[in-house]
Protein backbone atom coordinates (compact mmCIF):
# COMPACT_ATOMS: atom_id res chain seq x y z
CA UNK A 1 0.00 0.00 0.00
CA UNK A 2 2.06 3.04 -0.88
CA UNK A 3 1.77 6.32 1.31
CA UNK A 4 -0.89 8.01 -0.44
CA UNK A 5 -3.57 5.35 0.02
CA UNK A 6 -2.48 5.14 3.56
CA UNK A 7 -3.52 8.60 4.28
CA UNK A 8 -6.56 8.44 1.94
CA UNK A 9 -8.22 4.97 2.81
CA UNK A 10 -11.72 5.29 3.67
CA UNK A 11 -14.75 3.06 2.97
CA UNK A 12 -16.02 5.42 1.02
CA UNK A 13 -13.29 7.00 -0.66
CA UNK A 14 -10.30 5.42 -1.60
CA UNK A 15 -8.19 6.39 -4.25
CA UNK A 16 -4.15 6.25 -4.49
CA UNK A 17 -3.16 8.93 -7.21
CA UNK A 18 -4.83 12.14 -7.92
CA UNK A 19 -5.09 13.76 -11.53
CA UNK A 20 -6.45 17.64 -11.67
CA UNK A 21 -8.51 18.55 -15.32
CA UNK A 22 -5.86 21.19 -16.98
CA UNK A 23 -9.09 23.68 -17.24
CA UNK A 24 -9.44 23.23 -13.81
CA UNK A 25 -5.77 24.74 -13.38
CA UNK A 26 -6.73 27.29 -16.33
CA UNK A 27 -9.71 28.08 -14.13
CA UNK A 28 -8.18 28.43 -10.88
CA UNK A 29 -5.26 30.67 -12.47
CA UNK A 30 -7.75 33.06 -14.14
CA UNK A 31 -9.89 33.93 -11.32
CA UNK A 32 -7.32 34.31 -9.02
CA UNK A 33 -5.96 36.80 -11.46
CA UNK A 34 -9.24 38.45 -11.82
CA UNK A 35 -9.12 38.48 -7.13
CA UNK A 36 -5.77 40.00 -7.53
CA UNK A 37 -4.64 41.69 -4.67
CA UNK A 38 -6.81 38.91 -2.64
CA UNK A 39 -7.09 35.74 -2.39
CA UNK A 40 -9.53 33.64 -4.91
CA UNK A 41 -11.32 30.86 -3.05
CA UNK A 42 -13.35 27.76 -4.42
CA UNK A 43 -13.88 24.22 -3.85
CA UNK A 44 -13.21 20.79 -6.26
CA UNK A 45 -15.78 18.98 -7.67
CA UNK A 46 -14.31 15.17 -9.26
CA UNK A 47 -14.96 11.64 -9.22
CA UNK A 48 -13.64 8.12 -7.93
CA UNK A 49 -12.74 6.14 -10.65
CA UNK A 50 -10.04 3.23 -10.75
CA UNK A 51 -9.03 4.22 -7.03
CA UNK A 52 -7.78 7.51 -9.04
CA UNK A 53 -9.42 10.77 -7.83
CA UNK A 54 -9.98 12.96 -11.09
CA UNK A 55 -10.36 16.80 -10.29
CA UNK A 56 -12.80 17.84 -12.58
CA UNK A 57 -14.38 21.36 -11.99
CA UNK A 58 -14.82 23.88 -9.46
CA UNK A 59 -17.55 24.82 -7.15
CA UNK A 60 -17.97 28.37 -6.46
CA UNK A 61 -18.93 29.89 -3.43
CA UNK A 62 -20.60 33.30 -3.11
CA UNK A 63 -18.75 36.55 -2.60
CA UNK A 64 -15.04 34.58 -3.10
CA UNK A 65 -14.72 36.04 -6.55
CA UNK A 66 -15.06 39.56 -5.53
CA UNK A 67 -12.60 42.09 -3.75
CA UNK A 68 -14.15 40.53 -0.35
CA UNK A 69 -10.84 38.47 -0.29
CA UNK A 70 -11.00 34.81 0.35
CA UNK A 71 -12.36 34.29 3.64
CA UNK A 72 -13.41 30.45 4.18
CA UNK A 73 -17.54 31.17 5.15
CA UNK A 74 -17.98 27.45 5.41
CA UNK A 75 -21.86 28.44 6.46
CA UNK A 76 -21.91 28.92 2.75
CA UNK A 77 -21.71 25.39 1.96
CA UNK A 78 -24.90 23.56 1.53
CA UNK A 79 -24.76 20.99 3.86
CA UNK A 80 -25.82 18.48 1.20
CA UNK A 81 -23.20 19.69 -1.23
CA UNK A 82 -20.12 16.99 -1.80
CA UNK A 83 -16.89 17.99 -2.73
CA UNK A 84 -13.22 16.64 -2.57
CA UNK A 85 -11.27 19.60 -1.34
CA UNK A 86 -10.25 23.39 -1.78
CA UNK A 87 -8.43 25.76 -3.96
CA UNK A 88 -6.99 28.78 -3.19
CA UNK A 89 -4.71 31.55 -4.33
CA UNK A 90 -1.77 33.57 -2.62
CA UNK A 91 -0.88 37.13 -3.84
CA UNK A 92 2.24 36.14 -2.51
CA UNK A 93 5.39 34.27 -3.48
CA UNK A 94 4.79 31.23 -1.39
CA UNK A 95 2.49 28.65 -1.39
CA UNK A 96 2.43 27.08 1.99
CA UNK A 97 -0.21 27.15 3.99
CA UNK A 98 -1.52 29.44 7.00
CA UNK A 99 -2.48 27.68 10.05
CA UNK A 100 -5.96 29.13 9.09
CA UNK A 101 -5.57 27.12 5.59
CA UNK A 102 -4.70 24.37 7.71
CA UNK A 103 -7.68 24.19 9.61
CA UNK A 104 -9.54 24.59 6.39
CA UNK A 105 -8.03 21.72 4.91
CA UNK A 106 -8.40 19.94 8.07
CA UNK A 107 -12.49 20.40 7.81
CA UNK A 108 -13.28 20.83 4.18
CA UNK A 109 -12.26 17.38 2.24
CA UNK A 110 -9.54 15.37 1.45
CA UNK A 111 -7.62 17.53 -1.08
CA UNK A 112 -6.38 20.82 -1.71
CA UNK A 113 -4.05 23.26 -3.64
CA UNK A 114 -2.73 26.64 -3.22
CA UNK A 115 -0.81 28.61 -6.01
CA UNK A 116 1.03 31.65 -5.60
CA UNK A 117 2.51 34.23 -7.43
CA UNK A 118 3.51 34.29 -10.46
CA UNK A 119 0.16 32.06 -11.04
CA UNK A 120 0.62 29.84 -13.24
CA UNK A 121 1.15 25.85 -13.52
CA UNK A 122 3.87 25.70 -11.39
CA UNK A 123 3.33 28.00 -8.83
CA UNK A 124 0.63 25.05 -7.74
CA UNK A 125 0.95 22.97 -4.67
CA UNK A 126 -1.46 20.25 -3.55
CA UNK A 127 -1.81 19.12 -0.06
CA UNK A 128 -3.48 16.75 1.50
CA UNK A 129 -6.19 17.43 4.59
CA UNK A 130 -3.27 17.12 7.22
CA UNK A 131 -1.20 19.40 4.89
CA UNK A 132 1.27 17.48 3.47
CA UNK A 133 2.24 18.33 -0.03
CA UNK A 134 1.43 15.20 -2.15
CA UNK A 135 1.79 14.55 -5.98
CA UNK A 136 -1.07 14.50 -8.29
CA UNK A 137 -1.24 15.02 -12.24
CA UNK A 138 -2.59 17.08 -14.91
CA UNK A 139 -4.48 16.26 -17.79
CA UNK A 140 -7.95 16.06 -19.86
CA UNK A 141 -10.53 14.71 -17.97
CA UNK A 142 -13.43 17.27 -18.60
CA UNK A 143 -15.61 13.92 -20.57
CA UNK A 144 -15.48 12.79 -16.81
CA UNK A 145 -18.02 15.80 -16.63
CA UNK A 146 -20.20 14.63 -19.22
CA UNK A 147 -21.12 11.04 -18.64
CA UNK A 148 -20.70 7.48 -17.37
CA UNK A 149 -19.61 5.83 -21.02
CA UNK A 150 -15.91 6.95 -20.23
CA UNK A 151 -14.73 4.01 -21.01
CA UNK A 152 -14.75 4.78 -24.74
CA UNK A 153 -11.71 7.57 -23.71
CA UNK A 154 -8.65 5.95 -22.39
CA UNK A 155 -7.17 8.99 -20.51
CA UNK A 156 -3.78 8.00 -19.92
CA UNK A 157 -3.68 8.28 -23.99
CA UNK A 158 -4.02 12.14 -23.50
CA UNK A 159 -1.21 12.44 -20.64
CA UNK A 160 0.99 9.59 -19.01
CA UNK A 161 1.45 9.93 -15.48
CA UNK A 162 5.29 11.11 -15.68
CA UNK A 163 4.30 13.50 -18.10
CA UNK A 164 3.42 16.10 -15.83
CA UNK A 165 4.02 19.36 -18.05
CA UNK A 166 4.10 19.31 -21.57
CA UNK A 167 6.00 22.11 -23.79
CA UNK A 168 2.43 22.53 -24.80
CA UNK A 169 0.87 22.75 -21.36
CA UNK A 170 3.20 25.78 -20.40
CA UNK A 171 3.01 27.47 -23.89
CA UNK A 172 -0.44 27.80 -22.98
CA UNK A 173 -0.16 29.32 -19.69
CA UNK A 174 2.63 31.58 -20.60
CA UNK A 175 -0.10 33.37 -23.10
CA UNK A 176 -2.66 32.87 -20.61
CA UNK A 177 -0.43 35.39 -18.20
CA UNK A 178 0.34 37.44 -20.95
CA UNK A 179 -3.03 38.66 -21.56
CA UNK A 180 -3.59 39.60 -18.01
CA UNK A 181 -0.30 41.53 -18.06
CA UNK A 182 -1.31 43.40 -20.90
CA UNK A 183 -4.75 43.75 -19.61
ZN1 LIG B 1 -3.87 30.46 2.26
Amino acid sequence: MSFISKIFHNKEKKFNKIKVDQEVLNSVIYYANQAYPNEFLALFDGKIKDKILYITSLIFLPGETGNSGAVFHSDMIPPTLKYWGTVHSHPGPSAQPSDADLYTFSKHGLFHMIVCLPYSYQTFKAYDKYGNTINYTIGNYEHLNKNDYDDFFDEDDILDDNEILKPGLLDETDEFNQEFNDF
